[in-house]
């Protein structure tokens, strides 16, 4: 599969307050055989039209006790508007039972991974109608620990086919791309999540990504304290919408939220909330204690910016 290559550095840097209609050419790469939506025009605001999204990745932390602690300092904040923003929490599969029974009803819960199949001799897998059957109704899949810890390579493939399985039971996905330090360096940014990017759009069908949230957590952010500044996220998100439009259409590339992920904080959300094509975060330290309620917050930030 061949890529063209973007003209990559020649991005505008991004306005934090604009909410902006788009029409022009993308700079992004589009997977060959495909065309590139030179004439796209659609509304950037997502003002009503993608609901700000915050995921909670609490990986392989937390204790049953500890998790009953946070969920109680959790529900110390006010009804969520859930027509403005939505918060799933992903606890170990261990305790996804346990944090669903303990976690105020308005937060939803998602598992971090699932068995590509269904239920059977797959001894330590865990199968999406278990998931569902403690009350689960989102996954995180493509998380870059799972794509590049040496013990786990989990393929662009096989992750597409993890998200094809999930949908068919009716689970979410919060579907993470992302690239390395080495890779953002050699300038291939953006063919990477376009590789990533396209295993999936291969292998669901349009109708599909409803339930498709893309969370872009460059690796080199992800758990380090580096933060991407608010144009490397900018520019990014906004050839990912690009990239969408070419490669399946423009009703997708407009409704598809976009996270980022990669050390995000209660001191850094607010900026970033604001960035037109930001539509959340998907947290993972700051996700382990009760200040992740002021990153929920910022759903406020993202608000203000778009009218
Ligand atoms: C993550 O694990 O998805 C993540 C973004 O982690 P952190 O916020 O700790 O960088």
């Amino acid at each position: 599969m061949a890529f063209i290559t973007s003209g990559a550095a020649a991005v505008s840097g991004a306005s934090l307050t604009a909410r902006r209609a788009f029409t022009g050419a993308a700079v992004c790469p589009v997977p060959s055989g495909r065309t590139s939506p030179a004439a796209a025009t659609w509304s950037m605001s997502a003002g009503g039209l993608r609901t700000f999204l915050v995921g909670g990745n609490w990986k392989c932390n937390l204790s049953k006790d500890a998790i009953t602690s946070l969920c109680k300092e959790l529900a110390a904040a006010p009804d969520l508007e859930t027509d403005k923003v939505e918060v799933v929490l992903a606890p170990p599969t261990p305790y996804l039972d346990h944090t669903r029974s303990v976690l105020r009803q308005d937060f939803e819960v998602a598992a971090q991974n699932i068995w590509v199949g269904g239920p059977g001799a797959y001894t330590g897998e865990t199968a999406a109608e278990m998931i569902k059957d403690v009350g689960c109704t989102w996954v995180i899949l493509g998380h870059s620990e799972r794509r590049n810890l040496l013990q786990i390579r989990e393929s662009d493939d096989f992750i597409a086919q993890k998200t094809k399985t999930a949908l068919s039971h009716g689970l979410k996905v919060m579907f993470c791309i992302g690239e390395t330090l080495e890779e953002r360096e050699e300038g291939r940014t953006l063919d990477v999540c376009v590789r990533q990017l396209h295993a999936l759009a291969e292998t669901i069908g349009a109708d599909d990504w409803k339930d498709v949230v893309i969370a872009y957590e460059p690796v080199w952010a992800i758990g380090t304290g580096k933060i991407a500044t608010p144009d490397q996220v900018e520019e990014v998100h906004e050839k990912i919408r690009h990239y969408l439009a070419g490669d399946v259409n423009d009703k997708v590339a407009q409704e598809t939220r976009i996270l980022y992920g990669g050390s995000v904080s209660p001191g850094n959300c607010n900026e970033l909330a604001q960035l037109p094509d930001v539509d959340g975060f998907l947290v993972g330290g700051a996700s382990l204690k009760a200040s992740f309620l002021e990153v929920i917050e910022s759903f406020k930030s993202d608000l203000a910016a778009t009218v």
